[in-house]
């Protein structure tokens, strides 16, 4: 396989100073990481530059802040990391400057050492050049390792590109990989499974989708609005009405490339917006003028389990219901864990992404099971939309 962009098999490491961007966007409370999962996924590129005597030199954000602010310290993680790590993990005051300069001339082979957070500068997220040369000064190379902030051009996640020879890191590769896999060079039939609470944040990505998969499956609250723009009496659901003609416009694409649109044929409708709400399944000619969908029905189920056994490849994103309440759940769960159970049978390459799918597969117990599933938020949605991502086009092999 041709490579689209550099890795690090690409570079010798050894005695380099390798400013490494990473994504260290855990959750904290009271100071303390909650999570760890971020940590983790960036581990095994840090410790290879640091085995093969590499000089690791970590940039990354941390929050939103608008200058420098304590509650925004990357220090705390730092110290988290290097748990993790099992290693030392210095950390420097600033990201640029004397403290950033001094820190890197102390480090020796396979140390590592963390900046602290580049949004403390309002230059990084304007990709200000005078900062990417102040960054650009403490390293040899740059590697980009955060697919999640690959979506943003700023000057730690697209700049340096331009300044260093640029290469991705191990989870930025194995990210670009199973994303290829899942839509840029699929093995077909190709499915798609999107869901969530509404149309209008999925108008591109939908569009984009049409022309790619050839089967689309639509749930959760945005099914609805498409079941309303085809006459459907949705009741009190969440439904975005003033959506139905781009709606109907998606379907229209959907026709003429020939994807066949799967929206549900019934539905789970409650009268309270609550876990535990009594509930009915309804085909979709007979849903209660005061009822709100909150799922999809049984007979949807089942259409969403025989579509994913004729995919080869499917890429799902977001919930099929309202599934942080019970039953409401119940499509999303049931729907995950017969992909998953394709996948460990070999018949399917599943790849899934978005705070909220992550949540979803993860309550019904297989995340693990699907060939890869992304923590990037924006920047998956972005991706699926057939987006370039800045911070990933900038490591394409010229
Ligand atoms: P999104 O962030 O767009 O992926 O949307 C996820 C949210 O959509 C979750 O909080 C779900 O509870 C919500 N959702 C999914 N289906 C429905 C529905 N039928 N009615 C209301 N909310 C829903």
């Amino acid at each position: 396989m041709t490579k689209p962009f550099r890795t690090l098999d690409d570079v010798d490491v050894s005695g380099k100073r390798v400013l490494l961007r990473v994504d260290l966007n855990v959750p904290m409370e009271q100071g303390r990481v909650t999570d760890t999962t971020r940590l983790e996924r960036v581990a095994p590129t840090i410790a290879e530059i640091a085995d093969k005597a590499g000089k690791a030199i970590l940039l990354a954000h941390f929050g939103r802040p608008k200058g420098p602010d304590a509650k925004d310290s990357l220090k705390p993680v730092a110290a988290e990391l290097s748990k993790v790590l099992g290693k030392p993990v210095a950390f420097a005051d600033d990201c640029i400057g004397d403290v950033a300069q001094k820190a890197v001339a102390a480090m020796k082979n396979g140390d590592i050492l963390c900046l602290e957070n580049t949004r403390f500068h309002k230059e990084e997220e304007k990709n200000d050049p005078a900062f990417v040369a102040e960054l650009a000064k403490l390293g040899d190379i740059w590697i980009n390792d955060a697919f999640s902030a690959a979506h943003r051009a700023h000057a730690s996640t697209e700049g340096l590109g331009h300044k260093l020879p640029a290469y991705a890191g191990r989870t930025m590769q194995a990210e670009l990989e199973a994303l290829n896999k899942a839509l840029e060079a699929p093995t077909k039939p190709v499915i798609a499974i999107i869901g969530g609470a509404k149309v209008s944040t999925k108008i591109d990505l939908l569009e984009n989708l049409v022309s790619k998969v050839d089967a689309l499956v639509i749930g959760g609250g945005m099914a609805n609005t498409f079941l309303h723009a085809q006459g459907v009496n949705v009741g009190k659901s969440l439904a975005e009405k003033d959506l139905a003609a781009t709606a109907l416009r998606i379907l229209d694409k959907a026709q003429a490339a020939n994807c066949a649109i799967i929206l549900p044929v019934d539905a789970t409708v409650a009268f309270h917006f609550a876990a535990n709400a009594p509930s009915h399944a309804y085909g979709l000619d007979a849903i209660p003028a005061d009822g709100m969908i909150l799922d999809v029905g049984p007979q949807s189920v089942e259409r969403v389990h025989s579509a994913i056994d004729d995919a080869a490849t499917l890429v799902w994103n977001g919930p099929l219901g309202a599934f942080e309440l019970t039953p409401f759940d119940r499509g999303t769960v049931v729907a995950a864990r017969h992909a998953a159970a394709r996948t460990k049978a070999g018949k399917l390459v599943s790849v899934a992404g978005g705070g909220d799918t992550v949540a979803a597969l993860n309550q019904a117990g297989v995340a693990g099971d699907f060939t890869y599933v992304s923590t990037a938020g924006g920047a998956f949605l972005e991706w699926m939309e057939g987006k370039p991502l800045p911070g990933v086009e900038v490591l394409r092999a010229k």
